[in-house]
């Protein structure tokens, strides 16, 4: 980076520090991931000086002939993982993609059925100060209270009963698999659209590690940074007939022109993500969340729902008489980046939260297995019970750079 070291020295410091953080940390947000140098070198490349406003082919200004190339291997690359008949790669991001869907879909004022934020769904699946909530009519779904997993009878009688236009699944912390199979039927019984917004298990999918909703939905969207291990966007796959009103929507509908050198680095990493390599990755991120959720479990801690099934878990921390808000400030004194999370039937408001969400995605791609996931339960419990105390504190956080530095991240960089 020896330009932007001379050009702007205060962004290159700031560049470096974030190296050194995620190098030193364990990173545990279950939606972060770290992709390859491949996708970052074609995401900081020239490709962003260029206009590409429409699509392949169909573009408003000349000299888009390489743009092409790009976007159409990202597109070709997007319907051969997924086994999709149609891809959009423009959406900026996950919450642009359905902002798109439901545009295709829907008029504003008509009702969706979807997984409510409180029990695991996302701010655009019907917040209500998000553009969902404030442009359509929403009625929300969420566990059940004995199982704390979705309770397929009560969302068909919720269809029933309110006829929404379109049933959305989906979800940000919600860690099961999902029967998109029995959902599709529960739509189909009252003609209501099915989408399916599988940001988090995108990775999951491409590898054949969850059902893939792209077999019964009308529309699937997901960000590509997550499991999927992409450049930060968005994505849209569908059946064919819905090619023309989607890419309307998109462009000129709701963006711009295309983010060409993050459509690049879509390319890149759909391409890696359609590698046996990338398969046993996905397998590994279930085994390690596994056997994180069954360690923790070993130390006392609750894991909503009695574990996990995805990359993803929950814990509950009233068992320990702690707040989410409290562990996610405690864990980040030691290097240990979690989310504070509510989880189902929650009595603490959003900003404190009972839980903690944790993900294993990223501490993956690093390398690390099994025992390390014993080592990570280990410092997160020994981190949560120091009771602040920073000598405590700083010797978990000696063991998690330990660890760190026997899974290197940017060598070279
Ligand atoms: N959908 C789900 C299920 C998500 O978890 C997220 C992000 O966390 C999004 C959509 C939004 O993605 P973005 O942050 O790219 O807008």
């Amino acid at each position: 980076m020896e330009h932007l070291k001379k050009t702007d020295p205060a962004v290159y410091k700031a560049i470096r520090d974030e190296i050194i953080r995620q190098q030193n940390g364990l990173e545990l947000i279950a939606s972060e991931n770290f992709t390859s140098r491949a996708v970052m070198e074609a995401q900081g490349s020239v490709m962003t000086n260029k206009y590409s406003e429409g699509y392949p082919k169909k573009r408003w200004y000349n000299g888009c002939e390489y743009m092409d190339v790009v976007e159409s291997l990202a597109i070709e690359r997007a319907k051969e993982l997924f086994h999709a008949e149609y891809a959009n790669v423009q959406p900026h991001s996950g919450s642009q993609a359905n902002m798109a869907a439901y545009f295709a879909l829907l008029q504003p004022g008509e009702k969706i059925m979807a997984m409510s934020l409180d029990h695991g769904g996302h701010l655009t699946h019907g917040h209500k100060i998000n553009f969902s909530g404030r442009l359509f009519q929403i009625v929300s779904y969420g566990v059940s209270k004995e199982t704390e997993m979705l309770d397929y009878d009560e969302m068909e009688d919720m269809a029933m009963r309110e006829r929404p236009r379109m049933i959305l699944a989906g979800a940000s912390a919600y860690p099961r698999i999902i029967d998109f199979q029995r959902l599709k039927e529960i739509a189909d019984k009252i003609e209501a659209s099915f989408v399916v917004d599988m940001a988090h298990i995108a990775g999951l999918v491409a590898a054949g590690l969850h059902p893939n909703p792209c077999d019964s939905c009308d529309i699937v969207t997901t960000t590509t940074h997550k499991t999927l291990r992409g450049p930060r966007g968005g994505l849209i796959l569908a059946k064919g007939k819905y090619e023309k009103d989607i890419n309307m929507q998109v462009f000129p509908g709701i963006q711009g022109g295309p983010l060409m050198h993050v459509i690049a680095a879509k390319a890149v990493a759909l391409g890696e993500a359609l590698t046996d390599e990338f398969r046993s990755y996905q397998k590994r991120i279930i085994d390690n969340a596994k056997a994180l959720a069954c360690e923790l479990e070993k130390q006392g801690l609750r894991i909503v729902s009695g574990g996990t099934d995805n990359h993803l878990m929950l814990v509950d921390l009233q068992p320990i008489n702690m707040t989410g808000k409290d562990a996610a400030n405690l864990l980040y004194k030691a290097d240990i980046t979690v989310n504070k999370n509510l989880i189902p039937f929650d009595p603490q408001s959003p900003f404190v939260t009972s839980g903690i969400r944790i993900g294993t995605p990223a501490v993956t791609t690093r390398g690390m297995g099994r025992e390390e996931m014993v080592l990570i339960a280990q410092f997160i419990y020994r981190a949560l019970k120091s009771g602040g105390e920073e000598s405590r504190i700083n010797e978990v956080k000696d063991d998690v750079h330990e660890l760190c530095r026997k899974f290197p991240l940017y060598e070279g960089i």
